[in-house]
């Protein structure tokens, strides 16, 4: 048995083959019936002629999109082929049957989501899943790489970290201060003290209610954390990371790019060149200049803004510094500046959004309690989290990224929902 791919792929002329996979497309004549089969690795046209299978010619007339089939036959180049090269069967068996398939074309998007499950096997699908695949992939290699321990959190969280409008609550028992994760990082910080670098991708939840092309309700979460870090290196690691997975994918995934009708060039200066590195503060003043968008002092960019801004560069850019006020406890106060935070977010180019949100740690525990009251929590609640500034705290930071939205930038999706097998929002839990 040979994948789809390796009949292109090599000299395969009028050699003889064996794939097995799904009938993509079908048509005959009275004497001929083409199907293009598809498999993981691609897409390749088959030929019955019906001198060959005069008894069984009612069987093949009637294959229809989606059944499963094994297919013997002889490989040869033809150049009016969709693929370049075609098969002569010579023999086939049916695996599985399949009914009339649902999907045609020009469905509607509300359609296609009903659908997802078999969405999924559509050539768009494919080549995203793959993309996302080596996401992954890419992800556990740099960190593994660059010496970090993969670290698991718990997903049912007694805790708020990210805003509690965001929260999902669960019923844990008949008890109702149990929440899904947004994040790992208030059971992150503790295990630095053993392992100093960590990293996860993992599942985090949050309540989103507005409908967005780049929020999920369930989303995949890389993040990671660093003992000893400053904020610069935080930053560092951010954009090697995100360096590196744009690599990769332009390795192995030109094919899928080509299909999704992504233009690669487009990601090539983010490999190639620096990040663009700014603060919250030089931020409003390019918006100002460049924009004509004029934000006050101590407001959080909007989305709308941080487009505007990711237009002007094709790298993602880093900006820092935000406001104490519109950003999370935890994150550091600017000892230059107390009204600011060492707090990052990387903004994909060409409008793609935030893709990464990071920062040092604040380490001075009075100054975490004294936020959390400012937001409006309870600090014994955070008994376990303040412990980490009581034994032997060292300067700290890290990041989370999305991996969704890495992947729609790269992929140049619309929505963040084909981003994802099964999309999560405030409208769709099903299939
Ligand atoms: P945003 O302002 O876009 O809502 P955020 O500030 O809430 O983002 P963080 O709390 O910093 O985001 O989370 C870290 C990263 O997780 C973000 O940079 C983003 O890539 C991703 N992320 C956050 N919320 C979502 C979501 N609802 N769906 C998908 N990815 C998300
Ligand atoms: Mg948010």
């Amino acid at each position: 048995m040979m994948q789809i791919a390796d009949v292109l792929s090599s000299d395969m002329e009028g050699k003889d083959v064996e794939i097995r996979g799904w009938v993509h497309r079908e048509r005959g004549s009275n004497r001929l019936k083409f199907i293009v089969l598809r498999d993981s690795s691609g897409h390749v046209q088959c030929v019955f002629s019906r001198d060959d299978f005069e008894e069984k010619w009612d069987e093949i007339d009637h294959l229809q999109v989606e059944t499963s089939m094994i297919i013997k036959g002889t490989a040869r180049k033809d150049s009016r082929a969709p693929t370049g090269y075609e098969v002569k069967v010579k023999e086939y068996t049916i695996v599985g049957k399949s009914e009339n398939f649902p999907i045609t074309k020009d469905q509607s998007i509300e359609f296609l989501a009903d659908n997802r499950h078999l969405w999924l096997r559509s050539t768009k699908m494919t080549a995203i899943l793959k993309i996302r695949s080596t996401v992954f992939g890419a992800i556990h290699e740099y960190f593994r790489s660059e010496g970090f321990y993969e670290y698991q959190s718990p997903i049912f969280q007694a805790v708020q970290c990210e805003g509690g409008s965001e929260l999902f609550q669960v019923d844990y028992f008949g008890r109702k201060d149990v929440f899904l994760a947004q994040t790992w990082q208030l059971y992150a910080e503790p295990a630095i003290f053993a392992l100093e670098k960590i990293y996860t991708i993992a599942p985090s939840f949050r309540a989103e209610r507005s409908k967005t092309s780049r929020h999920l309700t369930e989303y995949w979460h890389a993040e990671m954390e660093v003992a000893w870090a400053d904020f610069e290196s935080i930053q560092n690691y951010g954009e090697s990371c995100i360096k590196h997975i744009l690599r990769r994918v332009l390795e192995k995934n030109s094919a899928e790019l080509k299909v999704l009708g992504r233009d690669a060039s487009k990601l090539e200066p983010a490999v190639n060149k620096p990040f663009v590195r700014m603060t919250y503060t030089d931020a409003l003043r390019i918006l100002k200049d460049k924009c004509g968008m004029e934000i006050e002092w101590g407001k959080d960019l909007r989305t709308i803004e941080e487009e505007k801004l990711s237009t002007l560069y094709d790298v993602p850019i880093i900006c820092t510094r935000y406001p104490k006020k519109v950003k999370a406890f935890y994150m550091m106060e600017d000892p230059q500046n107390k009204d600011v935070v060492l707090g990052c977010d990387f903004l994909a180019p060409e409008g793609y959004g935030e893709i990464i949100g990071g920062s040092q740690r604040e380490h001075d525990i009075s100054k975490i309690k004294e936020r959390l009251v400012e937001q409006g929590e309870d600090p014994s609640q955070y008994e376990f989290y303040l412990d980490t500034r009581r034994y032997g705290s060292v300067p700290h930071g890290g990041f989370g990224l999305g991996v969704e939205r890495v992947v729609r930038w790269i992929c140049g999706l619309d929505t963040i929902k084909d981003a994802i097998p099964f999309p999560r929002t405030i409208e769709r839990y099903k299939p």
